[in-house]
């Protein structure tokens, strides 16, 4: 496969070329990568309880109890009683009648729009949605429009044109950080009779009445977003996702999203922790304001050293940086200061948007926080 080889090339000369790091214990913020202790700032614990003892405990008591696999996919002999009561602990906190397990987001998001969407929809998508979203619309073959970032009344003009089956937007930006006009994209939504699906993968946990998420956030209820994705693998600290909605979308999923049907369920082990990590979350408030203390912490010392900081108040604060090149060496200045924040660049984010993605959370300290402004202002 030789002829493989310039297209590599090619990656490494543009400083596009994407590289693994090694880690040796747990992702943050004390982290062992590639044989150097790190402080990281780049992982989506944002509060802390990928590492949580009675959430490891679970997970532990949980393979004791199912075994480690789960062995087969939902609809053979893949749904235990632990993804049940997941489940059923994801409508209630999400306020919705049902919500349905996902082996990841990536998967979910895939299946929730290739089942409600097909070659005649046209589906409407922020330009700056998470790829899962786009590529869902792809494998739906349904026709995708994306409209300017976050900006309802391009959106609005584009309805007047083109009748909208689904209307899909991330409600915290990944690699933004800033959220979506809920409250619009709602209205156009209704006004079009169109469905809105919101992928609130970094607002759950995070934001809203006991880490409600973006719709909570807005005041937003379910007859607003008729669609609610959530990933379990960052606030929350496990893995997985779930899709939350109505009793027919949720049926409707079950009986034709391919990547529910046709992927092994994930651990029933995993659910017993990701259910112990959800009633932390809801209970333990100062996990949300901590979070916010140092959201506002590094805030305020970045705007003092002269960084320029995008419009977010969650705990995703990229820093711009420009070029690929320049993205890679800042990262490896702050790695040579003992600091580790990964450099994101195109395609992930678009080109002359190089930026460091700093992600903050309640289990770094003030000192961490203050760590990461100092190595910054050299
Ligand atoms: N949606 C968004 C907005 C995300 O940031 C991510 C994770 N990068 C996903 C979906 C995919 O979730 P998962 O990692 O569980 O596949």
């Amino acid at each position: 496969m030789d002829n493989l080889r310039p297209r590599l090339d090619a990656l490494q000369a543009q400083s596009l070329y994407r590289r693994r790091r090694l880690q040796d214990g747990p992702q943050q913020p004390q982290a062992r990568v590639d044989g150097r202790a790190l402080l990281s700032f780049c992982g989506n614990d944002y509060l802390g309880l990928a590492n949580h003892p009675d959430v490891i405990a679970a997970l532990r008591d949980g393979a004791q109890r199912w075994g480690v696999g789960s062995g087969a996919a939902h609809l053979v002999n893949g749904h235990s009683r632990a993804h049940q009561a997941l489940e059923e602990a994801l409508a209630e906190f999400t306020g919705r009648p049902r919500a349905l397990l996902f082996s990841t987001g990536y998967m979910a998001n895939l299946g929730v729009i290739s089942a409600l969407a097909g070659r005649h929809d046209t589906v409407f998508e922020d330009r700056l949605n998470h790829a899962s979203l786009l590529d869902g619309a792809l494998l739906a073959r349904a026709r995708l429009r994306r409209y300017p970032h976050a900006d309802a009344s391009a959106l609005h003009r584009l309805l007047k044109i083109e009748s909208a089956r689904l209307i899909v937007t991330d409600g915290v930006f990944s690699m933004d950080g800033d959220l979506a006009p809920l409250p619009e994209l709602a209205a156009l939504a209704r006004d079009a009779g169109a469905w809105l699906m919101v992928d609130d993968a970094h607002g759950l946990g995070v934001l809203g009445r006991d880490g409600r998420g973006s719709l909570d956030h807005f005041g937003l209820g379910f007859n607003d977003v008729p669609i609610l994705m959530g990933t379990l693998g960052k606030a929350f600290g496990t893995f997985g996702a779930f899709v939350a909605g109505s009793e027919e979308l949720i049926e409707t999923l079950i009986q034709s999203a391919r990547s529910y049907i046709y992927t092994t369920a994930t651990p029933p082990a995993l659910a017993e922790a990701t259910l112990v990590s959800l009633a932390i979350a809801r209970r333990e408030t100062w996990r949300r304001e901590r979070l916010a203390e140092w959201i506002e912490r590094f805030r305020t010392g970045a705007a003092r050293i002269g960084l320029q900081l995008m419009d977010s108040s969650t705990p995703i604060q990229p820093i711009i940086v420009g070029s690929a090149a320049q993205a890679l060496a800042w990262s490896a200045a702050l790695e040579a200061a003992g600091l580790l924040v990964t450099a994101i660049r195109p395609p992930t984010v678009p080109e002359g948007t190089a930026r460091l993605r700093v992600t903050l959370s309640a289990a770094h300290t003030a000192e961490d926080i203050d760590r990461l402004l100092a190595a910054l202002e050299l």
